[in-house]
C-alpha cells in the first residue's frame, strides 16, 4: 500500500461572503458572533455538529465558574450575564444571589457545594458560580443569535483555508454537501482545538490529556443520595430530579490521548463509557439511594481541558496571575479553585503571529498551561470571544487589520456592552 495518494486538482464552489466568520459554536464562539453583528459587521458562524454551546451543552459542562474574583466581586459579565438573564428569565439556571457572594455562612457554601458551585481548597465563601440547564442554554444560544442577526451554518467542519499574503481570504469546509469555501474578511477561531491556527500554519501548543466524560443519572432516591456518607461526587441539577457526575476526577482511563487525533478519541469513547457504567454499577451497590438509578445521559463530547493553543503575539502566563492590569486587557478572569486569583487577558493574547485577520479566542487563545486554567472556564470563553467579534468588526470599520485595531475604541466598544474592565 502506497504510503500517500495525490488527490486531483478540483474546483470548489464559493458558496457565501461574509465580513467576521466565526469557526466553532462553543461559548467562545456565540461571544464572537454576536458580538462581531453588534458591532456592525456581517457575521456567521459555522459550527461542525447541530446545536450551539461546545462542552458548555454537549460536553455537559452546565456549570459557569465562576464570574467574580473569589472576594465577592464580579469581574465577568457582558454577554455571560445576558445569558445567565436570559436563563433565569426560564427558570434555568441556579446561582447565589449578589447579597451572598462573599459570605462564609458554612450553611450556604454547604447548599452551593451540593449544586457544583464550591471548588477547591478551602476556606470558602459564596462565589458568583451558575449551574444551568444545557438544553435551555442550547435554545436561549439559537435565538441569541438569530435575534442578533448572525448567519448561523451548522454540520460544517473547517479543513482548509486559503491565504494571500498575511491574510486568510477564505476557509473551505467539508459536509454532506461535499467541500464548500466562504470568503472573509476576518476569521475567529472558536474550535477550542485552535484548528484554524494550524490550518493557517500559526505555532501552537500541543497537551495531551485525560478525558472527562461527565454524565447525567437518573431514577435516584433524593432524600438518601444526599445524605449518603464516604459519597463520590454528583452534584444536584437545576431540575429536582437527578444527579450531575463530573467522570474522570477519581476513576481515569489507563493513558493520556491527544485530543485532536481521531483514533485516541475512538479508543477514549469506548473507554470512558465502559468505565461510566462500571461506576454506575458501584454506585447502584455501595451509595444509599442509587439502587434503582439509570444513565440518563452521558455527555455527546469528551471532555477535553486542553488540546491545541495558539502562540500569540502575547502568552498570558502564570507569572500573570494578580498582576496589575495590561493596557490592552479586554477581559478579566477570576480562578475557579483560588480565592481572589485573578488574570487580567491581553488583546495580543487573541492575535495570531503571522496572519492579520486571524483572532483565537476560548480555550485555544495563547496561554500557557497554568494560566489556562482560568482562562479556559466558561465565562473567560465567553469574554474573549466577545472581545475578538468586536475588534474584527471594528477593523472592518477602520479598514485595519483585527490584530491592529485600535485597542482603546475596543475597550470602549467591550464597556459599553456591560463588559467588565479595570
Ligand atoms: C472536564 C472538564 C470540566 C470543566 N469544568 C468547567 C466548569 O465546571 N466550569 C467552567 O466554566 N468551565 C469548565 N471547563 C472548561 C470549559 O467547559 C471549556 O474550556 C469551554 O467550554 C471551552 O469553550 P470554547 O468555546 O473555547 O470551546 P468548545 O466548547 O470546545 O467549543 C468549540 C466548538 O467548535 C466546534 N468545532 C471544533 N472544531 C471545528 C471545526 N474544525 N469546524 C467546525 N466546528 C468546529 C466544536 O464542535 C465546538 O462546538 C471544563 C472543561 C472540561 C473538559
Amino acid at each position: 500500500m502506497p504510503a500517500y495518494i495525490e488527490e486531483p486538482a478540483r474546483r470548489i464552489p464559493v458558496i457565501a461572503e461574509t465580513d467576521v466568520l466565526v469557526i466553532g459554536g462553543g461559548s467562545a464562539g456565540i461571544g464572537a458572533a454576536v458580538a462581531a453583528a453588534r458591532g456592525g459587521a456581517h457575521s456567521m458562524l459555522v459550527e461542525r455538529y447541530g446545536s450551539l454551546g461546545g462542552l458548555a451543552t454537549n460536553g455537559l459542562i452546565i456549570l459557569l465558574l465562576t464570574m467574580d474574583d473569589g472576594h465577592g466581586k464580579q469581574v465577568i459579565a457582558g454577554l455571560c450575564q445576558e445569558l445567565v438573564d436570559r436563563l433565569s428569565a426560564r427558570n434555568a439556571c441556579y446561582f447565589p444571589p449578589s447579597g451572598e457572594w462573599g459570605l462564609d455562612d458554612a450553611e450556604l457554601i454547604e447548599r452551593y457545594r451540593r449544586a457544583g458551585l464550591v471548588w477547591g481548597r478551602g476556606p470558602h465563601v459564596v462565589r458568583y458560580s451558575v449551574a444551568y440547564d444545557p438544553e435551555e442554554f442550547k435554545v436561549e444560544a439559537d435565538q441569541l443569535l438569530l435575534e442578533t442577526g448572525v448567519d448561523l451554518r451548522f454540520h460544517r467542519w473547517a479543513v482548509g483555508v486559503v491565504r494571500d499574503g498575511s491574510r486568510i481570504t477564505h476557509v473551505i469546509f467539508e459536509s454532506k454537501a461535499g467541500r464548500e469555501a466562504i470568503a472573509c474578511n476576518a476569521v475567529v477561531d472558536a474550535t477550542g482545538d485552535a484548528d484554524i491556527a494550524v490550518l493557517a500554519g500559526e505555532d501552537v501548543e500541543r497537551e495531551r490529556v485525560h478525558p472527562w466524560l461527565w454524565f447525567r443519572t437518573a431514577g435516584a432516591d433524593r432524600s438518601l443520595a444526599e445524605e449518603a456518607p464516604d459519597r463520590p461526587t454528583y452534584y444536584r441539577t437545576v431540575h429536582e430530579s437527578g444527579y450531575l457526575h463530573p467522570w474522570g476526577a477519581a476513576e481515569r482511563i489507563d493513558r493520556d490521548i491527544d485530543p485532536t487525533d481521531p483514533d485516541d478519541l475512538t479508543y477514549a469513547e469506548v473507554e470512558c463509557r465502559r468505565l461510566v457504567r462500571a461506576e454506575l454499577d458501584r454506585l447502584r451497590g455501595n451509595t444509599p439511594g442509587f439502587e434503582h438509578a439509570w444513565i440518563a445521559q452521558f455527555a455527546n463530547t469528551l471532555g477535553i481541558t486542553e488540546s491545541r493553543r495558539l502562540v500569540g503575539r502575547y502568552m498570558l502566563r502564570r507569572e500573570d496571575m494578580d498582576q496589575p492590569p495590561f493596557d490592552d486587557t479586554i477581559a478579566i478572569t477570576g480562578n475557579w479553585t483560588k480565592y481572589g486569583a485573578i488574570y487580567h487577558i491581553p488583546f495580543r493574547a487573541l492575535c495570531a503571529r503571522e496572519t492579520d485577520n486571524l483572532l483565537a479566542a476560548g480555550r485555544c487563545m495563547s496561554s500557557d498551561h497554568r494560566a489556562h486554567h482560568s482562562t479556559k472556564e466558561i465565562p473567560p470563553c465567553f469574554a474573549t470571544g466577545e472581545a475578538a467579534g468586536f475588534a474584527s468588526a471594528l477593523a472592518l470599520q477602520h479598514n485595519a487589520a483585527p490584530v491592529d485595531v485600535d485597542v482603546s475604541a475596543l475597550q470602549a466598544k467591550l464597556r459599553a456592552a456591560g463588559a467588565i474592565l479595570p
